[in-house]
């Protein structure tokens, strides 16, 4: 972060491809963006406004499994979730458990941290023993 002129700078690595554009956006004393540069795209401008004003993240993690094929399921939040909470969910998914089999889109936790936000399987997991 830097200032010049009164403008606040702050830089930002656009996460939107592989090609990894330095952002750049130029926040007023009243806190409005006046300028973005670096962007080689349309998708990296939305993003660095985004981020600058209110960053998410989409949140995917694995949470324990009970009679599973495999000891860990694979989820994610339906939607990107406010960075600041990302670890907030990480905490409490790590104390979530469920109990197989489970299908792929099955709601683990929902409504996670008190918002309109789910976190559903990412795949199935079938019982270990079937049968049992
Ligand atoms: S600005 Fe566009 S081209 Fe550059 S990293 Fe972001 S998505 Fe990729």
């Amino acid at each position: 972060m830097s200032t010049d002129n009164d403008l606040q700078t702050t830089q930002y690595l656009c996460i939107g491809c592989p090609l990894g554009c330095r952002l750049e956006v130029d926040e007023d004393p009243a806190g409005d963006i006046v300028e973005i540069r670096g962007f080689s795209c349309r998708k990296g401008k939305t993003f660095a406004e985004r981020e600058h004003t209110d960053p998410r993240r989409m949140i995917t993690t694995t949470v324990g499994v009970t009679g599973g094929l495999w000891a860990r399921l694979p989820v994610h939040a339906t939607e990107e979730m406010p960075k600041h909470q990302m670890w907030d969910v990480i905490d409490l998914l790590r104390t979530v458990s469920v109990t197989a089999p489970v299908a792929m889109g099955d709601v683990v936790v929902a409504g996670i941290l008190g918002s309109e936000v789910d976190v559903v399987a990412s795949r199935d997991m079938p019982a270990a023993d079937p049968a049992a």
